[in-house]
């Protein structure tokens, strides 16, 4: 009986907590994707860096939670509440533009009342790294690309550093990540997203058919180079056919019926294009789905398959 007891404790003692925050904020605001704006409409998704970095972090030793404050219209005071009952090790929080000052005295006051590690992904603090690692000592470092299946083992431990990851040492130095840091070859292959820990039901768009909506990301970054777009920085990575496959899986497993693709630009290439579709047909999943597409790029090529495959709505740009 002593031994179980004891066994019981040292498991309990060993799993590490992670809080994934999309921080509270007055207004329908979307921060991801290394962007941060507000809902202009009736639509709000899941918060893409969360959902991957979620699956980045699936480790038998991790207990992950979410909230979404945003979404689930959660105050300062409710949200410190809910992390001061949770206890992390770890809070990976997100931040944009729009909220960044609201944001800064939310994770200050939480780390004041909590010892945990925090990390930050969004736009400014990916803009001057150091600058703003040197003006905000409570943020231990920033994810510069929630793709990267490094994140696990620099969460699991700080030693563990990666060219993705602008992070404050332990001795106190800080080293500087990058987003653009993978060779031409090198093609991040996330985990899927743990998707159960997100509140699917709340998540919609105009334009989607059904619900519950999930937000899936194909291809990271664009290859055209307009001058106003964060898009336009960042290097194109496509994942694989086979890895994509592995989080239709995990949707359809939580219900899933209806997918908005947020990459920048779906349809950069044909053949890419076709190999989804024919997945989609092929598993049978039911999805119906929207995305955005490039008018230069010849549309009527994949129309027709496209729209075999469950496409109802493209919004062109
Ligand atoms: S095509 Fe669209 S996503 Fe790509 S750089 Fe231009 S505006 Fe950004």
């Amino acid at each position: 009986m002593c031994l179980g007891f004891c066994v019981h404790l040292c498991c309990k003692f060993l799993i590490m907590k992670v809080l994934l925050l999309n921080p509270p904020f007055p207004e329908m605001l979307l921060r991801d994707n290394y962007c941060c704006h507000t809902s202009k409409g009736d639509y709000v998704w899941a918060p893409t860096d969360l959902l991957y970095v979620s699956g980045n972090l699936s480790h038998p030793d991790i207990e992950q939670k979410v909230i979404d404050a945003i979404v689930e219209k959660k105050s300062s005071e409710k949200v410190i509440a809910e992390i001061e009952d949770f206890q992390p090790d770890v809070i990976v929080a997100l931040s944009g533009t729009a909220s960044f000052v609201s944001d800064m005295e939310l994770l200050a006051k939480v780390k004041d009342r909590i010892k945990c590690r925090l990390y930050v992904m969004g736009n400014i603090a990916a803009f001057e790294p150091r600058a703003f690692l040197n003006k905000f000592p409570m943020i231990d470092g920033i994810f510069h690309n929630f793709f990267d299946e490094k994140i696990l083992p620099f969460v699991l431990n700080p030693l563990h550093t990666a060219k993705s990851i602008s992070a404050r040492l332990p001795d106190g130095s800080i080293i500087l990540g990058e987003v653009n840091y993978l060779g031409k070859h090198e093609i991040p292959q996330p985990l899927p997203p743990n998707y159960s820990l997100f509140p699917l039901h709340l998540y919609s768009t105009p334009i989607s058919l059904r619900s519950p909506m999930a937000s899936v990301i194909t291809s990271f970054g664009c290859p055209y180079v307009c001058k106003f777009c964060v898009a336009s920085g960042l290097n194109l990575y496509h994942r694989s056919i086979e890895n994509i496959e592995l989080e239709f899986d995990e949707i359809h497993r939580n219900g899933v019926r209806e997918i908005f693709f947020m990459d920048s630009t779906f349809n950069t290439s044909h053949a890419r294009v076709r190999e989804i579709c024919e997945l989609m047909l092929k598993k049978n999943y039911g999805f119906t789905w929207s995305c955005n597409v490039h008018s230069h790029r010849n549309l009527n090529q994949t129309f027709t398959l496209m729209k075999k495959a469950g496409c109802h709505t493209i919004q062109i740009g």
